[in-house]
């Protein structure tokens, strides 16, 4: 077995994505004004190495410490410790500027093997050359994995192992032909009333199950910059049956304050759309990405409503919690969306715990994923038997608001299917049968007309 001293010098299977920094916007000067927080006590941010990132943000005017207050988190003694362990030089500051933690991705094998020793078939997908999903981790998230473990649940969402280099039957780059449905580049219109937005490719930690792994990380092949965007703003103004706008990606959270405002304002300008969604991963990653700045920001857009992409109960953290009570004072509605994974989180006691967990954090489990059939997924597919029972044991166990609903997304672009457990037992002249979470049967009289 290789070592993970040898894989020092190894490039992983992808390089480093640029983030999205080429949006052709210019930021006259950034203001993070949080409100909540006192200022940083600790150490100064030095800005040398954020021009590079965000050149369109530091046209205007040279980052200093003075131009940026970035707010004290909370953290686990797990957090900490990894941090100074790993980035003894690095000020609790800078450990929370949520650029510094883009900046300071995890992309290579080589970075990964720091912090953890790396099996046979994780070492084999990083040092695979066929550009495949890229490799990114956040400082902040590689502190939730466990060095030693393999197996760990957040250490599989995010890291490579082997399974994902091959095809299985029934395996598809686009399961849900989504570019069948797209009338204009990153806009994918499926339902009568409502659109998904690809405002960016780019994610600060990439999941390996993403059901749009063919097109995350790959800026290089598309446009996401102003023309794309102007594209898809358009077909939406010309299409007045679109009364909701899902802006998802890749994660549009990552994108700047500036970029992220233009684009909600565009929206916000055309009369029939109602509402506008953001998907995103970000308050489970990024945490620090949801300054106050952000949160003031975005609720002059409402009705603004987010999802949030929740995986398994470890991600709930100090910092998370912050993040999500930040979007919730905001006044936007919260919900999760889960994608089930074999080894992860099917078991109904890791997402009981998840569920009930996000309830406190006032974020509504909405979604339950059937993992889609991606290409390279297969270890992450469980039975569909095993979500019907992950319901069961949730509905009538615990809050109602605690269950979401259990979705397949029907490969081929049929949308969305909810799964029940058979709570319908049938017929008994006007009578319908009925069981509970008891098992115990129950008939009520459908008689009306
Ligand atoms: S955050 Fe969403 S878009 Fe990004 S890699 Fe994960 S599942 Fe895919």
């Amino acid at each position: 077995m290789e070592t993970n001293d040898s894989l020092s010098s190894v490039t992983a299977t992808a390089e480093a994505q640029e983030p999205p920094s080429t949006l052709l916007f210019t930021v006259e000067e950034i203001d993070e004004s949080d409100t909540e927080e006192p200022p940083p006590s600790e150490g100064a941010v030095s800005g040398a190495r954020y021009p590079q990132l965000f050149p369109s943000l530091f046209k205007e005017k040279e980052f200093s410490d003075k131009t940026i207050s970035i707010h004290k988190q909370a953290s686990t003694i797990k957090t900490r410790s990894f941090r100074r362990l790993y980035y003894p030089n690095v000020s609790m500051v800078q450990w929370n500027d949520w650029r510094w933690q883009i900046q300071n991705r995890i992309c290579t094998a080589g970075q990964l093997s720091r912090f953890l020793k790396l099996s046979d078939g994780e070492i084999q997908a990083l040092t695979y050359a066929g550009g495949g999903l890229p490799l990114s981790i956040t400082p902040y998230y590689a502190s939730l994995l466990k060095a030693k473990n393999p197996d760990h649940p957040l250490r599989r969402s995010v890291v490579p192992v082997v399974n994902e280099l091959y095809r299985s039957e029934g395996e598809s780059d686009d399961p849900l032909h989504e570019e069948n449905d797209s009338p204009v580049p990153g806009l994918v219109h499926r339902y009568p009333d409502r659109v998904l937005f690809l405002a960016t490719d780019f994610c600060s930690t990439y999941c390996r199950y993403c059901t749009r792994s063919r097109m995350v990380g790959r800026s290089s092949d598309r446009d996401y910059g102003k023309s794309h965007w102007e594209a898809a703003i358009a077909y939406i103004e010309a299409t007045a049956s679109v009364r909701d706008v899902l802006i998802s990606g890749g994660d549009p959270l990552t994108l700047p304050d500036e970029a992220l405002e233009w684009l909600l304002s565009r929206l916000r300008r055309i009369p029939h759309v109602e509402i506008i969604r953001i998907g995103t991963k970000v308050p489970v990653v990024l945490p620090q990405r949801i300054t106050m700045k952000l949160a003031n920001m975005l609720k002059r857009y409402h009705p603004l409503w987010m999802n949030i992409h929740f995986t398994h109960p470890e991600e709930i953290t100090p910092e998370t919690e912050n993040a999500c009570s930040r979007l919730a004072n905001a006044g936007i509605p919260l919900g999760s969306q889960t994608v089930l994974l074999r080894g992860v989180n099917d078991d109904v006691t890791v997402l009981k715990d998840l569920y009930q967990r996000l309830l406190t954090c006032r974020v509504r489990p909405y979604y339950l994923y059937q993992c889609d059939p991606i290409s390279g997924s297969s270890h992450f597919r469980t039975p569909v038997e095993k979500g019907l029972e992950i319901i069961e044991g949730l509905r009538g166990h615990t809050t109602g608001f605690a269950v979401p609903q259990y979705v397949i997304d029907a490969p081929g672009g049929g949308g969305k299917i909810p799964l029940l457990p058979d709570y319908f037992q049938g017929r008994h002249g006007s009578d319908i049968i009925l069981r509970n979470y008891e098992q115990r049967r129950f008939s009520y009289p459908d008689t009306a007309v």
